[in-house]
């Protein structure tokens, strides 16, 4: 029977962060996916500090980086008029990765499969059928399905990269209830005529029907996802469709900058389903998940590629340097320990970024009055707002507290408001003066 050290199912980011961690290690890795080609889904284009920390260790950012990415500086909530609610400046975070850095889904996922360490075996266009097992249940392989042929490869360990629906995690057992959103996020792909016209933020806009999520791509362009309704754009004709892009721009006059932009990017527009999950277990024997296999958060605050990065970042750290010679059993005690240290922190990740996802996203008059609250209080509250950006940015977990979320809507009044974060820089350095974006982007006074 053909064998590897690690069979990684799926080459999305999940699968080829851990393709690279586990080859790092040392180990022979065969890493299959069922699709021939990178989707060109629109599927998240914007990394996070403490992803892009390990990307640089596997020598992926300086790759994403000559393939064009864009260095943005702050994620901002705005109203509908333009008004700032809350800024989270990222050059306020420690260490030198102080950024956020947009480069397009496929360009991420070239850049990850461009590196991989020389003991990684890519094969495109091979389905994964099922695990493969010994007699206590214990994984110990998978079966695979390539131009009709069926193959079974042993390994010591599977890993699960292959995504939302994962074949692997529902023939684990792994339990854990997924939730759909009321609501679609439409992807819009818009030419701009001048790259200048967009600050180099990552902006949320709340309006009366919804979140407008937008930031400047690579290539004088820019990503704007809308909010709508399940079927809010079934059926309509190009003209029904103008109609809707005028009352998006009457609705939200920051829009305007894109000018006949937004209606010539209908034609590439995706409606994406949004939702959120975190199976019960990240491991069983012989099989741990990473990436969306194992959990699924709400686009808004930019987690999901960033925490599969670290999932194939720590399980490898779990496995440790001596990888290569662990039997079954050492092989099962990392897997759990990847199990007990990880999913707390993604559990803490998935409720701040549904608390994120419904501040903005909740039409309800107590949702949109809660969002509000939340989000003037946390942008008026230097210790909670930076304790918020250091979370969200993935170079430390410092969970909020029940105390915590009643000062974030403002119940009661927080003394120590003023106390700024350890990990954040003392006072005296003011962050670094920023230029405001041109208008109609710029705060109203
Ligand atoms: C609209 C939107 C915007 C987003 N924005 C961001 C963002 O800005 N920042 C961020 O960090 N995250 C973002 N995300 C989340 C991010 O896209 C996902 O978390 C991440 O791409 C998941 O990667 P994955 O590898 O786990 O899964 P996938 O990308 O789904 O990859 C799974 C892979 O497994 C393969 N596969 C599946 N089944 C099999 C099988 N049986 N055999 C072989 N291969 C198989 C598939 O072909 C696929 O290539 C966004 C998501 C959406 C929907």
């Amino acid at each position: 029977m053909p064998g590897t050290d690690v069979v990684v199912c799926g080459a999305g980011v999940a699968g080829l962060a851990a393709a690279h961690a586990l080859g790092t290690l040392g180990l022979q890795v065969v890493l299959v996916d069922k699709q021939t080609t990178l989707t060109t889904a629109a599927k998240g284009e914007v990394l996070q500090p403490g992803a892009l920390e390990i990307l640089r260790d596997w020598g992926v950012l300086a790759r994403l980086s000559e393939h064009g990415a864009l260095r943005l500086s702050r994620l901002v909530a705005r109203d509908r008029f333009g008004r700032t609610r809350m800024a989270l400046d990222y050059d306020r975070l420690p260490g030198a990765t102080n950024w956020l850095l947009a480069q397009d889904h496929q360009l991420i996922l070239r850049s990850l499969a461009e590196g991989l360490p020389a003991t990684v075996q890519p094969r495109r266009g091979v389905l994964v059928e099922r695990a493969g097992r010994d007699d206590t249940g214990r994984v110990t392989g998978v079966v695979l399905r390539a131009g009709g042929v069926e193959e079974q490869l042993d390994a010591r360990l599977v890993v699960a990269a292959d995504g939302v629906s994962s074949r692997l995690r529902r023939a684990a057992g792994t339990s854990g209830e997924r939730t759909d959103y009321p609501h679609r996020l439409v992807a819009l792909d818009i030419p701009l005529a001048d790259a200048d016209d967009l600050a180099p933020d990552f902006t949320a806009y709340v309006t009366e029907r919804g979140l407008r999520l937008c930031y400047p791509l690579p290539g004088d362009r820019a990503r704007l996802y809308v909010q709508t309704g399940p079927d809010e754009l079934r059926g309509l004709d190009q003209a029904a469709l103008l109609n809707w892009t005028d009352r998006l721009v009457d609705e939200l006059p920051a829009l305007a900058v894109f000018g006949s932009g937004l209606a010539a990017s209908l034609a590439t527009r995706q409606t994406l389903p949004v939702s959120r999950f975190i199976a019960s277990r990240l491991a069983t024997p012989g099989l741990a998940l990473v990436g969306e296999s194992g959990h699924v958060v709400h686009p808004m605050a930019a987690q999901g590629m960033n925490s599969a990065i670290v999932d194939a970042h720590q399980l490898a750290s779990c496995l440790g340097a001596a990888a290569r010679d662990l039997g079954p059993a050492e092989v099962d005690t990392a897997l759990a320990r990847y199990h007990d240290t990880r999913r707390p922190d993604l559990v803490h990740i998935g409720q701040t970024s549904h608390n994120a996802a419904r501040m903005l996203t909740d039409l309800s008059w107590l949702g949109r009055t809660l969002g509000r609250r939340a989000l003037h209080h946390t942008g008026a509250n230097p210790r909670l707002r930076d304790t918020v950006m250091h979370n969200m940015s993935g170079l430390g977990m410092h969970r909020l507290t029940p105390l915590d979320r009643l000062h974030q809507i403002g119940v009661l009044p927080d003394p120590r408001a003023g106390r700024t974060p350890d990990w954040a820089p003392p006072p005296t350095q003011p962050p670094t003066p920023r230029t405001e974006s041109p208008q109609p982007l710029t705060d109203k006074p």
